[in-house]
């Protein structure tokens, strides 16, 4: 259905490494530490190093490290906001495995807020009990991905290509050998390996309201797809409850430990409205506190806030520096003024299907972090369960690909060529915007029979781009997402009921307090 490659390419000479890892987030570059053990590795971001919404995370990581917790109380957590759809084995391996990956920060240095020398930790949505380990206030990603960046600049098995896009997989009976990239200069390239990691992220940006990074299209799901590696879970979509919304920035988030930290939502009266729809209030799971704004902005037409006005004078600026100097930047400050907040894309709980090792059903293809579908969300991912995924399935994934046979035969594939795409130039960018306005609109936080079909209408109109070499990265990304996209909707399509983020209006939620 879908063009086996994206672009045309003749390569006659290709580079050869032991381990490719596409992605430069907390998965990869976890990921490549440890896999820098076993020989050499190509780590590659069609962007900056580091990149995608790693560095932007915010509110922390959870784990079970306090003494009044336990990794089974973390589990209860998080089979509970998974709405019955996660997998047991995974879950069970997060949350046991978590506290020692953070050992493992805190052993190379990740400065985690302390109050009097004990780590701090907050309460996030849906979680019992404290567990939140943060860093620099609110800049958690960024400080864990420095320590990571620095530590993999040490490492001499490790080279790291930036502004390089993986285009597509190489593989030959069902093995994959390789990956098909963009180098800087625009050239078409083929680089060898005996395993390929994808740590690609998510899809935020296929909505037209996200938090994600601008790079977050969806690239390795679609690769995944055009080499016939199984997803899954597709339909599945978080909506971040409280993205800032505002004409003038848009995408920021404001973090669930602000309400962690005891600040509430209201209405356009200034009335609290989660009381009514969850016994957890403005804590309940995302997906609850995402329907309950997106409703009430629907019904009244009017904004929603989060209001931290109650905090102690000089709390918000010294606990949320990022958020704090965001908003008083735009004219708001947050401990006088309530916040304006609307629910954005954050989060795909789907993807490539792998194992709790990484494996997908390709033989040397494995994917981890957001990018990979180990079922340990479930329906609908508990908060700050995805830098831990990152961290626990990045090292497993490193460990079984690190096993993989050195001895592969790529003797017949040596010059390596594609031309079916088409040459004519053409222009995605309008396309794009409709694709993205749709899928906000369509495919989105609410779901039914009928708007679901009328997205499946466009893709129809969108599906000659795909073959088409449009050679740009935004053209190959503006496929991704097509791709994807497709993907997502199928999947709505074909679960009619609700469950987790997943709402479809013509059913009755599986569980009735969601
Ligand atoms: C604003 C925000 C706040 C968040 N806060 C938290 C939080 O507090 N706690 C928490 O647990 N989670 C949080 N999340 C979610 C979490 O940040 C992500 O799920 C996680 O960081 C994903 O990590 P990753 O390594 O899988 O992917 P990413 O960090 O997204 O990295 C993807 C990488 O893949 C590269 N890439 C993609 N496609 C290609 C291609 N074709 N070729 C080459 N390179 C490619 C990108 O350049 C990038 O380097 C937050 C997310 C957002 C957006």
């Amino acid at each position: 259905m879908f063009p086996r490659y994206l672009i045309n390419f003749d390569c006659k000479t290709h580079l050869c490494f032991d381990f490719i890892i596409i992605g430069t987030g907390i998965a990869g570059m976890y990921s490549a530490l440890h896999l820098s053990e076993h020989g050499r590795v190509l780590l590659i971001s069609k962007d900056n190093f580091p990149a995608g919404n790693s560095i932007y995370a915010q509110g922390g990581i959870a784990a079970a490290i306090d003494e009044k917790d336990s990794p089974t109380l973390h589990l209860k957590d998080t089979l509970s906001a998974g709405a019955g759809l996660c997998d047991i084995k995974a879950v069970k391996t997060l949350v046991e495995e978590g506290p020692v990956h953070i050992q493992n920060l805190l052993k190379m240095g990740v400065p985690f807020d302390r109050s009097s020398k004990k780590i701090s930790l907050t309460q996030e949505g849906a979680h019992g009990i404290p567990r939140i380990l943060h860093a620099g206030g609110d800049a958690t990603g960024k400080v864990v991905c420095k320590v990571l960046s620095e530590q993999l600049q040490n490492k001499a098995n490790v080279e790291i290509l930036k502004n390089t896009m993986a285009v597509d997989l190489i593989s030959q009976a069902n093995k994959c050998l390789g990956v098909l990239v963009l180098t800087q200069e625009h050239q078409p390239n083929v680089i060898y390996a005996r395993a390929v990691i994808l740590a690609t992220g998510g899809i935020g940006q296929l909505y037209e309201k996200t938090t994600n990074a601008p790079g977050v299209t969806g690239d390795g799901i679609a690769m995944s797809v055009r080499i016939g590696a199984r997803v899954a879970d597709m339909e599945f979509v978080q909506f971040h409850p409280t993205m800032l919304n505002s004409e003038k920035l848009r995408g920021f988030l404001i973090s669930e430990a602000v309400r962690g930290e005891g600040a509430v939502l209201r209405n356009h009266n200034g009335e609290r409205f989660m009381p009514k729809f969850h016994p957890l209030a403005d804590l309940a799971p995302r997906d609850i506190v995402t329907r309950a704004i997106f409703t009430q902005m629907l019904e009244s037409s009017s904004q929603v806030y989060l209001d931290a006005t109650g905090f102690a004078k000089n709390f918000f600026k010294s606990r949320f520096p990022t958020i704090y100097n965001t908003c008083t930047s735009l004219g708001i400050d947050p401990s006088s003024d309530m916040i304006p907040v609307t629910p954005g894309a954050h989060y795909l709980m789907g993807g490539v299907k792998t194992d709790t090792w990484g494996r997908t059903n390709i033989s040397g293809l494995y994917a981890c972090g957001e990018v990979a579908c180990t079922g340990v969300h479930g329906a609908n991912r508990l908060a700050s369960n995805s830098l831990l995924e990152g961290l626990v399935f990045g090292y497993r994934t490193a460990k079984a690909a690190s096993l993989e046979d050195t001895s592969y035969d790529k003797s017949n594939i040596e010059s390596l060529n594609y031309t079916k795409q088409k040459t004519k130039k053409l222009d995605s960018q309008e396309y794009d915007k409709l694709l993205k306005q749709s899928m906000q609109e369509n495919v989105g936080i609410i779901r039914d029979a009928q708007d679901l079909k009328k997205h499946l209408n466009l893709l129809q109109m969108v599906f000659p781009f795909l073959d088409h070499d449009l050679q740009s990265k935004e053209g190959i990304e503006f496929q991704n997402k097509v791709i994807v996209s497709y993907m997502v909707t199928q999947a709505a399509m074909a679960r009619n009921i609700s469950c987790g983020a997943h709402y479809r209006t013509n059913s009755l939620p599986k569980d009735k307090s969601s």
